[in-house]
């Protein structure tokens, strides 16, 4: 632990606070595309996203004295404007903690929550489920959002600043603007249809009915007087006042406009649903891998369970310092613990989740018997998390995997006491439901889609919608501990690939011997437990080809950003080199 210090103590809290309101005073009037490098190397903090403002807001609350909970939480405010179609006040999420001070991980489950009234057939009509696009533009999607409790929760337990505070840097970007790339632009035409629906959407983001163009500036005035507001007055405003009201009209009868094509269905969220929000504290998924201590997120999120029963059976095999051995056995790992995610994982307030056995040894061992020399045929059945592992059972019938959205963003920081936080934001789909809160500047997230819509599990589907009820989620935010400091956190956008690409990175630093930079860039494969592993254009195929896997094109899985503390003392800050237009990492002080 490089510092057990933790900026708590009232005065120094109270300075930050006003050294942070004095910095806010506006900056240059026009706004000027930022620098961004995808890795940095220093010490005193470290931010790492995907855009960046979002890093340059995230540093600036570093350099005034913030520590690690402050910067996320201010960049990830800053995402809600400059990334408004993967993350924002709409939407939910996951906050990973390392506390330096006490040693310990903890965990936010801002996952967004179905309304009451929700059933466990409310995505069926007549018998057939209701088709997918018309699922995900709609207000019955929509479930009650968790990222402005998640802010305020962490600010609370951990922060050293106020929330209206955390929220100055990105209302100043939504004031002023921010340079448009193309990213942005590809972003918003992959909505075009959607946005047109809705008068709110097209407003904002499809002005005089064209795309932004590369170079222009985007001002979202709406959403800073919305970050003013819940500054002023606190999230509550958003859960039982007056925006909480807006947002219940806007999914009980979406403003679309007249002759729009889609069909676009009512929600069932009530006022009486925003209201009853928590973002809980949940422990922490913990599992060891090559003796250092690996933390996730725990259900709702099967992202710590299922990176954590892959690491253990990697684990439970025996060594091997064979490249394409290690990546056989990364896909296949992945392809067993998919199959125990899609029968076992789901809202621990509605399913029995077999947790501790998922993550135990014994179950590992009993899952990497499986795995021989060459490719299992997919899909594999689940196994039998029980407690008995004295076999190697023939496997039963398997069960089919769960789609998920392709849209979200994650962020990591360190600051200069040693906290560290990993947290994973999402709307659900590039673009949430499509539809903007009139006035407001904000999407609406789609999440409920995450839900099964009919039972995908020979009558045991742990992840059926059901009456305030979370859907499952892949998000992955995961800090690593070495000897009790922190070592590495990271995580990753990207619907279901996000538990692949965690596991992928992690296999790449820790097996394979690549610095972090080349475990993020390295081209990746994806398997989840279906016939063809997806692998971008650069993964070397024949190899893993000759062991029997078969393939099928994703031309790009994920979005990564991880931070290493190095034996040196010394932050590594990673985003991706070209993912996604590429992202952002920055360090307070470069050596
Ligand atoms: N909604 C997804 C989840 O929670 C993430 C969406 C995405 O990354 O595209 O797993």
């Amino acid at each position: 632990m490089r510092s057990s210090r933790h900026p708590r103590p009232l005065v120094v809290a109270v300075v930050a606070a006003l050294a942070l309101a004095a910095g806010a005073a506006p900056a240059a009037a026009h706004p000027r595309p930022v620098d961004k490098v995808p890795v940095a190397v220093g010490t005193g903090g470290a931010v790492a996203t995907v855009d960046a403002d979002a890093t340059r807001v995230g540093i600036d609350v570093l350099r005034r004295g913030g520590n690690a909970v402050d910067a996320a939480v201010a960049a990830a405010a800053t995402l809600g404007v400059t990334e408004p179609f993967s993350s924002g006040i709409g939407g939910g999420g996951f906050f990973v903690y390392y506390d330096a001070a006490s040693g310990t991980v903890h965990t936010i489950d801002g996952r967004e929550t179905a309304p009451l009234a929700m059933r466990s057939d409310s995505f069926v009509e007549n018998g057939v489920p209701i088709p997918p696009a018309d699922a995900v533009t709609s207000g019955l999607s929509v479930g009650v959002p968790g990222t402005p409790a998640t802010w305020q929760t962490a600010l609370d337990q951990w922060g050293s600043i106020s929330l209206r505070t955390a929220l100055r840097g990105a209302t100043d970007v939504a004031r002023r603007g921010f340079v448009v790339d193309q990213t942005f632009v590809d972003q918003t035409a992959a909505n075009v249809t959607r946005f047109s629906a809705f008068r709110s959407s097209a407003d904002l983001f499809l002005r005089r009915g064209a795309l932004p163009t590369v170079g222009s500036v985007f001002r979202n005035p709406d959403l800073a007087d919305t970050y003013d507001l819940l500054g002023r007055k606190g999230v509550g405003e958003l859960y039982t006042g007056r925006l909480a009201r807006e947002i219940v009209t806007t999914v009980q009868r979406p403003p679309v406009r007249r002759h729009s094509p889609l069909v676009v269905r009512p929600g069932l969220l009530e006022r009486a649903d925003l209201a009853a929000y928590v973002a809980p504290l949940r422990e922490p998924t913990l599992v060891s891998y090559r003796g250092l201590d690996v933390y996730g997120m725990a259900p709702p999120s099967s992202g710590g369970s299922t990176v954590g029963e892959a690491l253990n059976i990697l684990e439970a095999l025996p060594a091997t310092a064979d490249r394409t051995q290690t990546l056989h056995r990364y896909l296949e790992a992945s392809a067993l613990a998919f199959a125990d995610r899609n029968r076992f994982v789901g809202d621990p307030a509605f399913v029995e989740v077999p947790l501790r056995e998922l993550l135990s040894d014994g179950f590992a061992a009993e899952r990497a018997c499986q795995v021989g020399a060459t490719a299992l045929t997919k899909p594999v059945a689940p196994g039998t998390p029980d407690g008995d592992y004295t076999g190697c059972p023939v496997p039963a019938a398997a069960g089919t995997e769960g789609s998920d959205g392709q849209s979200t963003t994650h962020l990591t920081t360190a600051d200069r006491w040693g906290n560290v936080v990993a947290y994973t934001l999402t709307i659900e789909s590039l673009g949430g439901n499509g539809i903007v809160v009139p006035g407001r500047g904000f999407l609406l997230n789609n999440e409920l889609t995450d839900f099964n819509f009919t039972d995908t599990q020979d009558g045991t589907d742990p992840n059926l919608p059901g009456p305030g009820k979370r859907p499952r989620s892949s998000m992955a935010p995961t800090i690593i501990l070495a000897d009790g400091s922190p070592f590495l956190a990271l995580g990753s956008p990207g619907g279901s690939t996000i538990i692949t690409t965690v596991l992928q990175v992690l296999v790449n630093r820790l097996d394979l011997g690549m610095t972090l930079e080349e475990a993020v860039a390295a081209p990746r494969a994806t398997q989840r437990n279906t016939a063809a592993v997806q692998a971008e254009p650069g993964f070397d195929r024949a190899p893993l080809q000759a062991l029997g896997h078969t393939f099928a094109d994703n031309p790009e899985i994920g979005a990564a950003t991880a931070i290493e503390h190095r034996d040196d003392g010394s932050l590594l800050a990673v985003a991706e080199p070209t993912r996604r237009g590429g992202g952002s990492a920055a360090v307070v002080h470069r050596p």
